[in-house]
């Protein structure tokens, strides 16, 4: 085993207004320093109560640059996009949508039965040498995402490798780990990752002790480690997170709204190209 990472820093999810006034928790947003290099964005969106009334989603809204990752827990995103997909992100499933060149698309979150919607939105950067190829969509119901059990924790691997099991969602160029994580109290989990990637932990239930300094970190925070090898969390109480690795891309980026490219010139372009009707082929 290598060295545990350290913490680096924890970060205390912010509210903000999204889309037709969907409130969300937000632990990441896109920024010229890229210091998250290759995340980008980390949404929460979670509403329990009926009370709150229709959510009313995101309307139809381009994205250039990147690839934007929903994974939901509770309830439900109806999506559409100009290219004639549509589907059903339910509880359990998770779409891996590249958008390269350009989509537009709708994504419109629904109560499950218990009046519940909880869900996550993490969106990755794409190198130079992709950001403008064909759109592509890995869609995966939660049947299809294996759950493999290591030591105390319980392990849903999106994408990435625990042992022999591998996650449907594959080629992405950051050669990603995208797990949900749940370790039961008085257990510990433990795993390697490239001491080069960038990796994340989204707490958000229960607590941990997170890092080589072993620092309790209670839900709802996002943990990023330093680098080194291992990634190493015990508990008490029981703990459950979202767990995100992958490969810098290590290129400048000037991200606006939904765009993320390399250059002022090129995010001009984005609006030209959605302007003229282009930004999709
Ligand atoms: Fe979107």
């Amino acid at each position: 085993m290598s060295t545990p990472r350290p913490i680096s820093h924890i970060i205390k999810p912010q509210y903000v207004i999204e889309g037709a006034g969907v409130l969300l928790q937000r632990s990441i947003a896109p920024h010229r320093t890229n210091f998250y290099d290759p995340f980008l964005l980390f949404d929460h969106f979670a509403f329990n109560n009926p009370i709150e009334g229709p959510i009313r989603g995101f309307p139809m809204h381009p994205h250039r640059g990147i690839e934007t990752v929903t994974y939901m827990l509770e309830g439900s995103v109806h999506h559409r996009d100009s290219l004639g997909n549509a589907g059903m992100i339910g509880p359990g499933d998770v779409q891996w949508m590249t958008s390269g060149r350009g989509i537009l698309h709708e994504e419109m979150p629904r109560r499950g039965p218990s009046g519940a919607i909880y869900g996550f939105q993490l969106w990755v950067n794409l190198p130079a040498a992709l950001k403008m190829s064909p759109p592509r969509y890995q869609e995966v119901s939660a049947a299809a995402i294996p759950t493999v059990t290591l030591d105390g924790a319980t392990i849903r691997v999106v994408a990435g490798r625990v042992g022999a099991v591998g996650g449907p969602v594959t080629e992405i160029v950051i050669s990603p780990i995208y797990w949900d994580v749940a370790v039961a109290a008085g257990g510990s989990f433990a795993v390697e990752t490239p001491s080069e990637h960038t990796a994340l932990a989204y707490v958000f239930e229960g607590a941990g002790r997170f890092g080589a300094e072993e620092e309790t970190v209670e839900a709802v925070r996002m943990v990023a480690f330093g680098g080194g090898g291992q990634i190493r969390v015990r508990t008490d109480s029981g703990v459950r997170f979202m767990l995100i690795a992958g490969r810098p891309i290590r290129e400048p980026i000037v991200p606006y709204g939904p765009f993320v490219m390399n250059t002022v010139e090129e995010i001009q372009q984005a609006f030209e190209d959605f302007r003229n009707g282009t930004l999709v082929r």
